[in-house]
């Protein structure tokens, strides 16, 4: 439409969730296809939360809660933060969202002025660049490739500031990759930051708990650091609430005051009874969760063994989250059943059209050698899928 403002046109859809929607539509129409796209546990939510959340409905929480969270789910999260990521926040630090991508588009928004430039070390979450175009940013890709298992080097970062760096958004455990940054690998990028005292750092924990290897640690921990980082997390991944939607910061106070007025204008503080629930959720002990993780592990040496047997996918050893990223680049130029591959776009369509699974272009994250898949569906499914990939492949 005409109408319509430059900003929104200008706006790409989300792939995650365009990719979703496309196979719903193939389903609804009688097609039998496997989601493979969308970044979402396949459990239900623990009993322990759901019986919270009805608590809360039964105890009459029906008013707007303060913009920022209620008071008792703030000190929750600090005592989140304390526990799992020795990082001491005060209440007036935390602001909780409609979901962690609402408190990164309120990090942007806040922080961001028209030109200013934000590093994403590729692969990247495919809203992190939508985003901060919104915010009038400009978004600077730092590459990596499956070589250096998906990290990008102190060097490169070094090379990619410019005096209009504003922000860097981080993510350990990498949506679409798996990788994790160890401890000494944030370390030897902080020496970096360290020097350029005007760069924010945005460290996106959504899947820290979804971890099989790498111990998670939080680059807020670098005391340097501390007083320009701003944690994201939520509890959508771990905690299986994806609609849910509940995300929060931990910030330094003068950012999580900005966030709050923000917000307020916006859309005020997020859902009470789901606010609740993640009170329950963060409290409980860690461990009753681990049964997702657990199976999340099983699921991942299941279909890298599958997918390893299939010539010309190149695969990484993801050490987090519920994504492999293969290498697919050895099909570019070839042409199979009628469909020329020439890139990770067309790859990714080719295998909707002939093996009808869903998967993500790594397009959209910013590498274009790879597809995402996601292997948070059942054994079952993600056995079928990789045969049909196969068949269809051969
Ligand atoms: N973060 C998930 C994904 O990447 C959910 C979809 C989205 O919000 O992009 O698939």
């Amino acid at each position: 439409m005409d109408a319509l403002s430059e900003r929104i046109n200008s706006l790409p859809v989300s792939a995650t969730l365009a990719m979703a929607a496309k196979a719903r539509e193939l389903k609804n129409n009688g097609i039998d296809v496997i989601g493979l796209s969308l970044g979402e546990p396949d459990f239900n939510t623990p009993e322990y939360i759901k019986d919270a959340a009805i608590q809360a409905v039964n105890d009459n929480y029906n008013s707007y809660s303060p913009v920022d969270g209620y008071a008792d789910l703030k000190e929750a999260i600090c005592t989140k933060f304390e526990r799992d990521n020795q990082l001491n926040y005060k209440p007036s630090q935390i602001v909780v969202s409609t979901g962690a991508k609402q408190s990164i588009a309120n990090l942007c928004m806040v922080l961001l002025d028209p030109g200013d430039e934000v590093l994403l070390p590729a692969p990247y979450w495919v809203s992190y660049s939508a985003i901060a175009t919104l915010a009038e940013a400009k978004s600077i890709i730092i590459p990596s490739s499956i070589d250096t298992d998906f990290k990008i080097t102190p060097e490169q970062l070094e090379a990619a500031i410019t005096p209009k760096t504003k922000l860097i958004m981080f993510n350990s455990p990498n949506n679409p990759s798996g990788t994790i940054y160890s401890e000494d690998e944030y370390r030897a990028l902080g020496k970096v930051l360290e020097k350029h005292p005007n760069i924010y750092i945005l460290s996106d924990e959504i899947y820290e708990h979804i971890n099989y290897g790498t111990p998670h640690f939080s680059i807020a921990r670098i005391p340097e650091l501390y007083d320009r980082t701003i944690t994201v997390n939520g509890v959508a991944k771990a905690f299986a609430m994806t609609g849910w939607r509940i995300g929060y910061i931990g910030a330094p106070e003068w950012i999580a005051k900005a966030c709050n007025k923000m917000q307020g204008q916006i859309t005020s503080g997020a859902n009470c009874i789901a606010q609740r629930a993640t009170i329950t959720a963060l409290l409980e002990p860690v461990s009753r969760i681990q049964y997702m993780v657990d199976e999340f592990s099983n699921r991942k040496e299941l279909i890298i063994s599958l997918l390893e047997k299939i010539d010309g996918f190149k695969l990484n050893r993801p050490d987090g989250a519920f994504y492999v990223f293969p290498d697919v680049s050895y099909y570019f130029g070839k042409t199979i059943d009628g469909i020329e591959i020439n890139n990770a776009s067309d790859f990714a369509l080719f295998l909707l059209e002939k093996a009808h699974v869903a998967t993500v272009t790594g397009e959209a994250f910013g590498n274009d050698d790879c597809i995402r898949i996601s292997y948070a569906a059942s054994e079952d499914n993600i056995k079928e899928a990789v045969a049909r990939i196969a068949k269809a492949l051969s």
